[in-house]
């Protein structure tokens, strides 16, 4: 079996081979390994190895194993890229350096009010279900801009990116350029799409960063 050290190598100069395609400047994309399901010891080479960047999708997982870990890497930035309960707003401000799935006015007004009480800052992306799927969190993509706009105005909240996982059925490439365009709209900078299946893709779409697990750490 390939070790998640060599993977993350072979990831790593897949998404350097997609920026030259693309024609995007080398170092454009950034890497998040999403590492989800796994335990330290599986995540442990792969920091030794040079990854600082990784994503997990529930709070009280990365609850378990990213405090330690955050200590002896104290570079470490984690992800957060699963939906949040507006329960859990405390303990993601507490842990989390990027929150990507703010998706509703509950999640802002609850970020806002833990951000300022413990005077820590995630960065923080809106969640767009590009796919109008009813099983899938995230804002419509049709009130995404407007979200964006009282997120900043209404809760005080500096959206850098927006975030979309396509349907798992559908090509993703109009997806990515649907969040492309509101991105554009919404004036952020930074785009989080692409994973194992379609990280270069996403690339050629304008993706600044990936969000990549399977082809990292293995199957789940
Ligand atoms: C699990 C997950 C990923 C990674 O998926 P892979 O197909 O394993 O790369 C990316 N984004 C989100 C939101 C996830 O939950």
């Amino acid at each position: 079996m390939t070790s998640a050290v060599e993977q993350f190598f072979t990831v790593k100069a897949k998404i350097a081979a997609a920026e030259r395609e693309a024609g995007r400047q080398a170092g454009a994309v950034t890497l998040v390994a999403v590492s989800k399901t796994f335990d330290a010891n599986d995540i442990r080479p792969v920091i030794e190895a040079g990854q600082r960047i990784f994503g997990e999708n529930r709070v009280q997982e990365a609850q378990g194993k990213w405090p330690a870990l955050k200590e002896a890497f104290p570079d470490i930035e984690l992800h957060l890229i699963g939906p949040l309960q507006s329960n859990k707003a405390k303990e993601a401000v507490a842990l989390f350096d990027v929150v990507e799935t703010v998706d509703r006015e509950k999640i802002a007004a609850e970020l806002a009010k833990e951000i300022a009480r413990q005077g820590r800052s995630p960065r923080l992306y809106v969640q767009v279900n590009t796919g109008s799927e009813p099983q899938k969190a995230g804002i419509e993509p049709r009130e995404a801009v407007a979200f964006v706009t009282r997120c900043r105005t209404v809760h005080g909240l500096a959206i850098e990116g927006l975030m979309c996982i396509p349907p798992a059925d559908e090509n993703p490439g109009p997806h990515f350029a649907l969040l492309e365009k509101l991105g554009v709209e919404a004036k952020v900078e930074k785009l989080s799409m692409g994973m194992s299946g379609d990280y270069e893709t996403a690339i050629a779409f304008g993706a600044t960063s990936v969000r990549i697990g399977s082809a990292i750490f293995g199957s789940r």
